[in-house]
């Protein structure tokens, strides 16, 4: 089997690479397993890529090893940092092809994944900028005893990421990792293998040594398992589903005890009070809910209103969300393209049957979209209940619920009535309100006056069983260093 294909998309053709990227070549895996990706548009097969076992793990930890003992330590900060600002400039310049792929594959809004490329190509050259400003301090005890800390890479870091933002989380994880001087081996979600592999090329044409970066296609249960219970990867980072983050957490725990960041899942809520401006905030939150198609770990899924405004906010969040155009992604107008695969259709659509069967009432949508393609209605649910699934759990789909509160006390106690704690919002036209709230939300972010404005300049993670750690920011370096402490004697023995 070639280990590349020319792929047709609708803005142009290009040369998709099928291998596993290992040492900075593509190569087959040795099984010789291959796995499809679908297109979620049409529900056809895109093409067949190499399939990861834990014979292949083992390989890119080995490779991943030997670069970070060996050639990785000998290249300089400066250089680092110039490796991923180059990597950065090929983002962008590839900017169309690799948002062509990422709607291809994904299924995301071709106009909507040119932003997530600028973003990733941002973050990228945002850790070049701090690859030569990792340093440690001097510490003063006593006269005879110099002390210094050294912020030292962890070593080989195992990551996995989701389908939702495919090369965005592959530049959230592999940014500060490189940055910090250590090695990856990076599992990619078996729903989008395509826009990491082809991001992978631009690796070696950025410079980096052979076995720094090492990208796998694979499923969760065979490699991501042996990602994570591997003896030779020092770190794990992982982003999905709260299921999984477990299953992580256990297999580290059982093999080597390596560091593990979890960045998992969230039932947000969305607080909008009577002093709102209420149609900038309809804007914000129907961007909050249905942004990606409702496919982010931190969507505004929990739609909390004060009761003086919540006949009025309701009529025009229904129309605000009729106007939202869902389609092929490679529309111009669409923003809502379909769900990545016909499992998570089936789970979405299972959710809308439940809340529908429990007695929540179907202000808009609850049917899917159109005859292919795995395309679901933007859907609001009124009229609903604490202990609903719908309200409960993570629905990871165009599918929210709308609440009454009475005031702010118990707003904040709406809101906070969930396991999850990865984001919030306050809509508020009052200071006070806005500050008082955000400091009793229980939640790793929380927005005021707007909603899923993510920089990678502030920190982004969870509270409660929404994650371990943080991403993003200078918080992220800690994730990726771990702190030695040197103490020099100075004066005579001590002790005769
Ligand atoms: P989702 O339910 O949204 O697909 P998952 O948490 O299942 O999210 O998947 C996120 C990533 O975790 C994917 O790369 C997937 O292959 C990987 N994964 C799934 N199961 C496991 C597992 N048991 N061990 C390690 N990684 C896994």
């Amino acid at each position: 089997m070639a280990l590349s294909k020319k792929i047709e998309t609708p803005t142009g053709a290009y040369e998709q690479p099928l291998g596993l990227f290992i040492n900075n070549e593509f190569v087959k895996a040795v099984d010789g397993r291959t796995f499809e990706t679908i297109n979620p548009h049409n529900e056809k097969p895109i093409v067949a890529v190499q399939e990861a076992t834990e014979k292949d793990v083992d390989i890119a930890v080995a490779a991943a090893r030997t670069a970070f003992e060996g050639p990785w330590k000998n290249v300089t900060p400066s250089d680092r940092g110039r490796m991923l600002v180059k990597l950065a400039d090929l983002f962008e310049e590839n900017v169309a092809t690799l948002a062509a792929i990422e709607a291809l594959d994904n299924g995301k809004a071709f106009s909507i994944a040119k932003l997530d490329i600028a973003n990733a190509a941002g973050c990228l050259r945002y850790y070049g900028g701090w690859a030569d400003k990792i340093h440690g301090k001097v510490i003063d005890t006593d006269p005879e005893t110099f002390n210094y800390t050294r912020h030292e890479p962890v070593g080989v870091c195992g990551q996995i990421i989701p389908w939702n933002f495919p090369l965005l989380m592959w530049a959230w994880k592999i940014g500060p990792a490189v940055a910090t001087g250590n090695t990856v081996v990076m599992k990619t979600a078996e729903q989008t293998p395509l826009s990491a592999l082809y991001a992978s090329k631009l690796i070696v044409e950025a410079g980096f040594p052979p076995g720094v970066i090492n990208v796998l296609s694979g499923f969760g249960k065979v490699a991501g398992a042996a990602i994570s219970s591997h003896m030779d990867i020092d770190k794990i980072a992982f982003t999905g589903s709260t299921i999984v983050g477990r299953q992580i957490l256990q297999a580290a725990a059982k093999s080597n005890l390596k560091k593990v960041t979890l960045e998992l899942g969230g039932k947000s809520p969305n607080i909008i009070f009577n002093d709102a401006d209420i149609e900038n905030a309809i804007s914000w939150v129907n961007f909050g809910i249905y942004f990606n198609h409702g496919q982010c770990c931190c969507a505004g899924s929990r739609i909390l209103v004060e009761e003086g405004i919540y006949d009025k906010f309701l009529e025009r969040f229904k129309a605000r969300a009729l106007k939202n155009k869902v389609g092929d992604p490679f529309h111009a107008e669409t923003f809502q393209g379909p769900q990545i695969s016909q499992i998570q259709f089936d789970k979405i659509m299972g959710y809308i049957e439940e809340g529908k069967a429990a007695g929540a009432k179907v202000e808009v949508g609850g049917e899917r979209h159109g005859s292919e393609g795995f395309y679901i209605q933007p859907t609001i649910f009124s009229n609903v209940t604490d202990d609903m699934k719908i309200v409960k759990e993570e629905i990871f789909g165009p599918v929210c619920s709308i609440q009454k509160f009475t005031n702010e006390a118990d707003a904040i106690k709406i809101a906070n009535n969930t396991t999850y704690g990865l984001a919030a919002a306050v809509h508020t036209t009052n200071l006070n309100t806005a500050f008082r709230v955000s400091n009793a939300l229980k939640a790793g972010t929380v927005w005021v006056n707007n909603y899923n404005m993510l920089s990678y300049q502030t920190p982004f993670g969870g509270f409660k069983e929404s994650g371990i750690g943080r991403e993003l920011g200078e918080y992220a370096l800690d994730n990726y260093t771990q702190v030695k402490s040197v103490r020099i004697r100075l004066g005579d023995a001590m002790f005769g």
